[in-house]
């Protein structure tokens, strides 16, 4: 088996093979064909290439057969959004009548499918903690037809435990949906420990560059090809230029990640020992209570991290406006560090009580890009330098 890196710069040349070195954008809304039998084929082949770009264009194979590889999955799919992936699969997925679980702690969107939109249509939903591995299967009943995990979760950073997932559910034949958004394939890959379906925001490290919106999903043939017939009514399909451009930030991700990686666990090291700061949500810590799950599972932390500050919500806002380098922005996963206040972002989306069971007022979710680490290091612990001065009216050292 070749390396990470030559597999993510090498797995999609025998896709549309062309002597063009650097892919060619196919940017076109439909294909022809030379006869009657090679268009009737075209268009019923799953994920293909050459019918209609709705059903698949040659720039979406290249970055689906790059991720399955680096997934180890048999198949991929590319959507025009991380949302676009998870709406597109659970509406695949469950019918009115059917029951899915989900996690308390888990990204807003796919918080908002479960507690919104899958009620309204007639889908029962459970939450459970996902920090308990057993609740997943305490949690199933015989309607249960699909379970969605996200680890680490979005912004508390707490461990799923995919293996205490995948099991019971496949004994019970239900689906399991995994969001490896913030782990990356690079870190870990949900596939290997029995969960059926991958999914990511490309928007964020797959990518990389915060310069596209995107989504991907990851799993076995089959379940892909009932995901993107559902697709193909949901319309929610990647312009070219756009998976160009994911593909061109993807042959970096394995370069990308393990600096990621160095710089969160910099960050969360240095974070967590200053006055300032009540703890460091980051999974890489000896200090996570589910280090030892985290550390069985990923092989690196990734570069997200949650900082709550003793002084609360104004002393966490403070901290934003004092950094240097992270931008105040909802974005994660590119080159350039950003950080954002969850509590005063979600002012006006959720009410106080639903912000407080969310997450706690003085978080912090800091997102290291890949600068120097020495020059982050620097800067947080300036901020919160600044933050604690004005917190005890004198400097704290
Ligand atoms: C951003 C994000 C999403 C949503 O992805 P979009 O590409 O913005 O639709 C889903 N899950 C996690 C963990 C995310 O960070």
């Amino acid at each position: 088996m070749p390396g990470r890196s030559t597999i993510t710069v090498h797995a999609d040349r025998e896709v549309h093979p062309r002597r063009a070195v650097a892919p060619p954008i196919h940017q076109t809304a439909a294909f022809s064909a030379e006869d009657a039998q090679t268009f009737a084929d075209a268009a019923v082949e799953r994920r293909g290439s050459d019918f209609y770009t709705r059903f698949g264009n040659p720039n979406h194979a290249q970055v689906a057969a790059v991720v399955a590889a680096l997934e180890n999955t048999e198949a991929a799919m590319v959507t025009a959004s991380g949302m676009a992936a998870l709406t597109t699969a659970v509406l695949a997925l469950v019918s009115a009548g059917d029951h899915v679980i989900g996690q308390r702690s888990t990204y807003g969107g796919t918080a908002s499918v479960l507690l919104n939109l899958l009620p309204r249509l007639g889908v029962s939903t459970t939450l459970v903690d996902q920090t308990d591995p057993d609740a997943f299967a305490n949690a199933l009943t015989p309607r249960t037809r699909l379970i969605l995990v996200e680890t680490p979760s979005n912004p508390l950073l707490r461990i799923t435990d995919l293996r205490a997932v995948a099991g019971p559910a496949r004994a019970h034949n239900v689906v399991t949906m995994a969001d490896n958004t913030f782990a990356t394939p690079l870190n870990q890959r949900p596939a290997d420990f029995g969960i059926d379906l991958v999914w990511h925001s490309a928007t964020k490290y797959l990518n990389g560059h915060a310069d596209v919106s995107a989504g991907v999903l990851a799993g076995p043939a089959e379940l892909l090809d009932r995901v993107w017939n559902v697709g193909l009514l949901t319309g929610a399909t990647l312009g070219p230029v756009d998976a160009w451009l994911l593909l061109r930030g993807l042959r970096t991700l394995p370069l990308r990640v393990p600096r990621h990686n160095a710089n969160g666990q910099a960050l969360a090291q240095a974070l967590s020992k200053h006055p300032a700061v009540a703890g460091v949500h980051y999974p890489g810590l000896a200090s996570h209570p589910q280090h030892r799950l985290a550390t069985d599972q990923m092989s690196g932390f990734g570069g997200v991290l949650g900082i709550e500050f003793t002084g609360g919500f104004e002393t966490a806002d403070a901290f934003l406006g004092a950094l240097q380098y992270p931008r105040r922005s909802a974005g994660l996963g590119g080159v350039e560090s950003l950080a954002v206040h969850p509590a005063s972002m979600w002012r006006g989306m959720l009410s106080e009580q639903q912000i407080g069971e969310a997450v706690p007022p003085g978080l912090i979710r800091l997102a290291a890009g890949i600068e120097d680490t020495a020059d982050l290091v620097a800067d947080v612990l300036a901020a919160a330098d600044a933050v604690s001065a004005t917190d005890t009216k004198e400097p704290v050292r």
